[in-house]
């Protein structure tokens, strides 16, 4: 049912961005593995095949305008269309030992570079890419979010807030408030874009202290990639269902 679906995942060389290529390569798709780093780049690439998929490699740093239009003509060149993204990368900032990043003295060239990579970065990979993504019979597109993002949670008394974020936290809401905007959008198209939490994963990004494995935490990330048509847009979910925005 996929034969010739390519799906463009970026921050795919590592971690849970990995981890979903590979979910969505044991599918049929072709990855089209976005990663800046062309020595990682290439290693993840040569990992996939190995594992039967077939991938090929697109540079990609998200904050770089001209780098992430130089990707989208790559992918044009290589597939002509784009069935999946999944906006993927992204970073914390800065953590602290308690993990705090405390508002009330938040370095604001840290935030830029958080909300450049999270958020500007997610919506300059989707617009470039959206020309291609409209030739696809079932286009999905899929943004990394956290629980952390949810608001409602934030707010509840009654629910495991985790740290202060400045950085992290909110740029992941607006990520989430994009979905929403994007859902709306394109509507009339045959796009649906939603948001993925994958849980608390042992990756690089927490210093490996989530407790689930990247292949867990893609699962989620991989069933909205894959969703049958007239499936959901503008929701946000984790393995257990929606998550409240
Ligand atoms: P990792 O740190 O292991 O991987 C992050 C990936 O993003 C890397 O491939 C990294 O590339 C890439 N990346 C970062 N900045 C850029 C950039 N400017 N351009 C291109 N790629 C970039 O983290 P995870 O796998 O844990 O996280 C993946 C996503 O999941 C993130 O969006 C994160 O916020 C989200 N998430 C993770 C959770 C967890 O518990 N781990 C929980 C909730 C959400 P490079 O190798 O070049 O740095």
């Amino acid at each position: 049912m996929n034969e010739n679906r390519t799906a463009l995942v970026t921050g795919a060389n590592k971690g849970i961005g990995y981890e979903i290529a590979a979910g969505l390569a044991a599918l049929g798709h072709t990855v089209a593995v976005g990663a800046r780093d062309e020595a990682r780049r290439d290693a993840a690439v040569a990992k996939l095949r190995a594992a039967g998929a077939d991938a090929f490699g697109v540079p990609l740093d998200v904050t770089d305008d001209r780098g992430v239009a130089a990707a989208a003509a790559l992918i044009e060149e290589r597939a002509g269309r784009l069935d999946v993204l999944v906006n993927n990368a992204g970073i914390a900032g800065e953590l602290g030992p308690t993990w705090t990043q405390d508002p009330t003295s938040v370095d604001l060239d840290a935030l830029h570079t958080v909300l450049d990579t999270n958020v500007l970065g997610a919506v300059r990979v989707t617009n470039a890419v959206l020309p291609l993504l409209l030739r696809a019979p079932s286009p999905r597109v899929v943004n990394a979010s956290t629980s952390l993002a949810s608001l409602t949670r934030q707010t509840d008394p009654h629910t495991d807030t985790g740290p202060v974020m400045a950085l992290y936290a909110p740029s992941k809401t607006f990520l989430n408030a994009l979905t929403v905007q994007y859902a709306r959008q394109l509507a009339d198209t045959r796009v649906l874009v939603n948001a993925a939490c994958p849980g608390f994963v042992a990756t690089d990004f927490n210093h490996h202290q989530g407790t689930r494995t990247p292949a867990q935490g893609a699962a989620t990330a991989v069933r909205l990639a894959t969703l049958p048509d007239g499936g959901p847009t503008g929701t946000f979910h984790d393995e257990d269902g929606p998550v409240p925005w």
